[in-house]
């Protein structure tokens, strides 16, 4: 396993608290003559949620929207990526490269939405036509086909349903 350089870095609490505080591993990385690329894994498999959580509170919550807007940007260049993957997928025709790349792409996109509070993840309430299914059309040809031998009960129900406007299309007249 790959030992992180910034986690066993002299500098680490600095570090650590102004990737926490919402500053670029880029200008991290220039102040402290530190890899971006290392910084940038040690920030995302690293770096606690309790520390970004004191950094929020330290730094007022610009610091944490502007952090948190790099979140967003960082997943939309990723979606940007990824559609270059995807291309590159179909031109080779690599199914199931391209599907694994189609739902990474999915994903991504799920997390803006959430991100920026546009998914509504609440349970939502299906609400269904009961006259407009197969199974309520299956019965009422059922009742009527079994009142055949009872022409006016036939009628009166054709009728009743009629008036709730119920008869499926194609039913009998
Ligand atoms: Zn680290």
């Amino acid at each position: 396993m790959r030992v992180c350089t910034i986690c066993s870095s002299s500098r680490r609490d600095r570090v650590d608290s102004e990737l926490a505080g919402g500053e670029s591993p880029a200008v991290v990385g220039r102040r402290y003559r530190l890899s971006p690329d290392a910084l940038r894994r040690h920030k995302t498999n690293h770096l606690s949620p309790a520390l970004v959580k004191v950094a929020v509170e330290r730094y007022g919550a610009e610091t944490a929207r502007n952090a948190f807007d790099s979140v967003v940007d960082r997943v939309e260049s990723l979606v940007v990526r990824l559609e270059g993957l995807l291309s590159l997928a179909e031109e080779k025709k690599a199914l199931t490269g391209g599907s694994n790349v189609a739902r990474e792409i999915r994903q991504s996109l799920e997390l803006i939405a959430r991100l920026r509070g546009e998914l509504d993840d609440r349970p939502s309430v299906t609400t269904v036509n009961v006259l407009a299914t197969a199974e309520f059309a299956a019965a009422v040809t059922a009742i009527l086909s079994a009142t055949e031998r009872y022409p006016e009960a036939r009628i009166a129900i054709a009728d009743a349903l009629d008036e709730i406007d119920a008869l499926p299309v194609g039913g009998p007249s």
